[in-house]
């Protein structure tokens, strides 16, 4: 077995808001992933005393312990219980009804000696690679779906389309939206490795368009997970009017997080 994680900052002077683990428990047969994306809020309030990693902390802390010391509790259950977890650590001093309260996209895998089950929420990315080299990325496309007009972030969040109906769910302070993840299982013996990224790496796909899932999935085996970020890094800091133009509305440079797996 082979893992590997990479979490770099986006820009020097703003906390990374990333969070990844990989835990590998005492019976040495299964494992869990974690990945979190933290979304950071625009200016003003969010009824909330903490910062974001503070909430990244917390709730991949919570998915860590939760993913293998309840090896028999669906993904779904296991976020959900982490999100109650979290709340609790802040109900008292914090507006958790605030929309802009903490929050994160989730992407969780977990293999045990028959079974790799996953779940994503939001837009960061699951690759999962077969042992024949197929790549299959697990998203969860709402965000994708949603009109353009409204990707930019305040937008978002001051049209509502956050964790509404018709519009796109993230981890915040509500238990109740782990049943809008993205889940499934596959037998053991059908994966090979699994990459997690949050959308700060996977842009090495969807915004710059050096290669699919599949060449982005090779790099990291080959040249390892750092070497992902660099490139992105690079690319991002080459062409500025023509990664402009590449990113759109979002962030120049953003918060890269790569786990690796090879089972
Ligand atoms: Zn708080």
């Amino acid at each position: 077995m082979r893992t590997e994680l990479v979490s770099e900052p986006g820009l020097a002077d703003h906390p990374n808001e990333d969070f990844a683990s990989v835990a590998l428990p005492a019976s040495g047969q299964g494992g869990s992933l974690v990945v979190l994306d933290g979304v950071t809020p625009p200016r003003g309030s969010t009824g909330c005393l903490h910062s974001v990693p503070w909430f990244t902390a917390r709730l991949g802390g919570a998915l860590t312990e939760l993913t293998v010391s309840l090896a028999d509790v669906p993904l779904s259950d296991v976020l959900s219980r982490a999100i109650a977890r979290t709340s609790a650590a802040h109900a008292a001093t914090c507006d958790l009804s605030h929309p802009r309260t903490p929050q994160a996209t989730v992407v969780l895998a977990r293999w045990s000696p028959d079974l790799v089950e996953y779940l994503v929420l939001s837009d960061s990315a699951l690759l999962v690679e077969a042992p024949a080299g197929t790549v299959t990325a697990v998203l969860d496309d709402r965000l994708a779906r949603l009109p353009r007009s409204a990707l930019a972030t305040d937008a978002i969040v001051d049209a509502g389309f956050r964790n509404k109906e018709g519009g796109f769910f993230t981890a915040a302070a509500d238990p109740a939206v782990a049943a809008r993840a993205v889940t499934g299982a596959l037998p053991r013996a059908e994966v090979r490795t699994l990459a997690a990224l949050t959308d700060g790496a996977a842009r090495w796909v969807e915004k710059f368009r050096e290669g699919d899932w599949a060449d982005c999935l090779a790099l990291v085996r080959k040249q390892g997970a750092q070497a992902l970020v660099d490139r992105v890094r690079e690319l991002e800091h080459g062409d500025a009017a023509g990664a402009r133009e590449f990113l759109g509305r979002s962030k120049t440079h953003d918060d890269a997080t790569v786990v690796y797996a090879e089972l």
